[in-house]
């Protein structure tokens, strides 16, 4: 199966990628895999990427679909794969049309993962690191520690990480609805958009899934 996987930030996309792509034994392919790889890798792309983040620049949609497409001619993607984080954008989302029409592939499914907006500030803004350990990750709501501010594994200071504020989150998501979102619509008229709720435990939203696809 070929899948693409779309969906707001906070709608836990990366562990349902994970999960779906060993239910269906294709591999997961994620854009901050493909930068992680190709710029330890230092690949001709690899290096470009690294230019253009260094100066705090978007690395340029040419250079993001050279590495999704090399991934994708890789002998395990033979049989299909699952992408994470690609297409994020119209221009991404026709190369990606042009190069499985040139190599005569097709796409199966297209699942969106639905969060309301207000449910993924809660998620994300509510998050709090320890800062001794940043794998020590509580939530103020759904697992609050013993003590507020306080690691219950180490005792170490919890805190808030910039990122997870919630004015960042709502511009991200207002990124992922001027850039991302339209590529639903053009996966509409291909027929291809199924919509699962994210809602609820990580389990039942992969189950979930897992019969969406299967109804495909
Ligand atoms: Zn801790």
């Amino acid at each position: 199966m070929r899948i693409v996987l779309v969906g707001p930030p906070g709608a836990g996309k990366g562990t349902q990628a994970s999960f779906l792509a060993e239910n269906l034994s294709i591999p997961h392919i994620s854009t901050g895999d493909l930068f992680r790889a190709n710029i330890s890798q230092g690949t001709p792309l690899g290096q470009k990427a690294q230019e253009y983040m260094r100066a705090g620049q978007l690395v340029p949609d040419e250079v993001t679909i050279g590495m999704a497409k090399s991934r994708m001619e890789e002998p395990d993607a033979a049989g299909g794969f699952l992408l994470d984080g690609f297409p994020r954008n119209i221009a991404q989302a026709v190369a990606l049309d042009s190069f499985l029409d040139e190599t005569g592939q097709k796409l199966d499914a297209v699942l969106d993962l639905e969060v309301p907006e207000d449910e993924v500030v809660k998620r994300i803004a509510g998050r709090r690191i320890c800062r001794s350990d940043s794998s020590h990750v509580f939530h103020v709501e759904y697992s609050p520690p013993k003590k507020d501010g306080v690691c219950d594994v180490c005792g170490g200071e919890l805190y808030q990480r910039d990122d997870d504020r919630e004015e960042t989150v709502r511009k991200r998501l207002a990124v992922y609805h001027s850039e991302t979102e339209p590529i639903i619509d053009h996966y509409k008229v291909q027929g291809l958009v199924t919509t699962i709720s994210a809602l609820g435990e990580v389990g039942d939203v992969t189950a979930r899934a897992m019969a969406a696809l299967r109804r495909d």
